[in-house]
């Protein structure tokens, strides 16, 4: 088994931000910065990012974006449903039907194409929505993998419910998506430090996660050592021996990456500069990975695992 880990830094590069509980930039200009500063500063450390775009970002980035492409960053789908203008709903994708989340996707899929020039094939929801409808969705519409699952987190207000998650990269199954099943949609989770589960003060259960800063707020609303957290992580990784171990970090588009008198930049910086000697002490490696790239190493080692076997 190879000693690599794939680590995927990725951004969900939001709409403005609708107010205090919503992720987002205040301005479209202020979150081009800080897509580029992200690129910039992981850049620096030899990582290519995977941006998960709201697809209506297009008409004003997607100039932006396609150049970073050609810079080696993966362009992706991201949708919050409630933020969607086109389908118009008020709730988020887990709380939708198989045809509502055939139609946001559709939608999206087809608002993406038309301002990046190609059909997008990765996705991620807003919130991590999602119910026993969505894989089978994303699979109708060829989507070869992406980021839908956060292990552990329920959030009953978004309709995001992982409890009991696989932690680690699988097919997805279309009747009960938080285990492993024999659809192509590959998941790859979001990682998590499953040591405790955490209340957090709006009024969910989750794991916590290497994110810059809190889901809303610059700050850690509960305090979190990312070194600590990415320790843990790494721990799990050496325990449970995945069949392409993998460690993805979330950011959103509303913080600063680069000063590092702000607490985001920091604690990137925490975990930029701590994957190597934490991962060093198991013996593993850091390799910058996309989800793209991710994807076709979990379909190549998945094919070497039933061809020993
Ligand atoms: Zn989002």
């Amino acid at each position: 088994m190879s000693n690599d880990v794939l680590v995927l830094f990725t951004m969900d590069v939001e709409l403005i931000s609708a107010g205090e509980n919503a992720s987002g930039p205040q301005t479209n200009e202020e979150g081009a910065v800080r897509v580029r500063e992200y690129m910039e500063v992981l850049g620096d450390y030899g990582y290519k990012p995977t941006f998960f775009i709201h697809p209506e970002l297009g008409e004003t980035q997607a100039e932006m974006f396609l150049e970073l492409k050609a810079q080696g960053a993966c362009l992706g789908l991201h949708i919050h449903a409630a933020k969607f203008a086109p389908t118009r709903h008020k709730v988020e994708l887990g709380a939708l039907s198989f045809e509502q989340q055939k139609e946001v996707l559709t939608l999206g899929l087809e608002m993406f194409e038309r301002y990046f020039g190609f059909r997008a094939d990765i996705f991620r929801p807003g919130c991590f929505s999602s119910n026993d409808y969505t894989y089978k969705a994303l699979n109708e519409l060829g989507f070869k993998g992406g980021s839908i699952c956060i292990p552990g987190r329920v959030w009953m207000d978004r309709y995001c419910v992982w409890a009991g998650a696989d932690i680690h990269p699988h097919y997805a199954n279309e009747n009960i998506r938080q285990g492993p099943g024999d659809s192509p949609f590959v998941e790859i989770p979001l990682s998590v430090d499953i040591s405790r589960l955490v209340r957090h003060p709006l009024g969910f259960d989750h794991y916590f996660d290497l994110r810059p800063g809190d889901v809303y707020s610059n700050a850690n609303v509960i305090p979190r050592d990312h070194e600590q957290v990415l320790a843990n992580i790494v721990r799990q990784l050496d325990n449970d021996k995945p069949v392409l171990k993998t460690i993805v970090i979330d950011v959103h588009n509303d913080r600063n990456f680069k000063d590092l008198s702000t607490t985001p930049a920091q604690q990137l910086k925490t975990v930029l500069d701590n994957l190597k000697p934490e991962l060093a002490k198991y013996g593993m490696v850091p390799v910058s990975a996309t989800y793209g790239q991710a994807i076709d190493a979990f379909i190549k080692e998945m094919k070497r695992e039933r061809n020993c076997s």
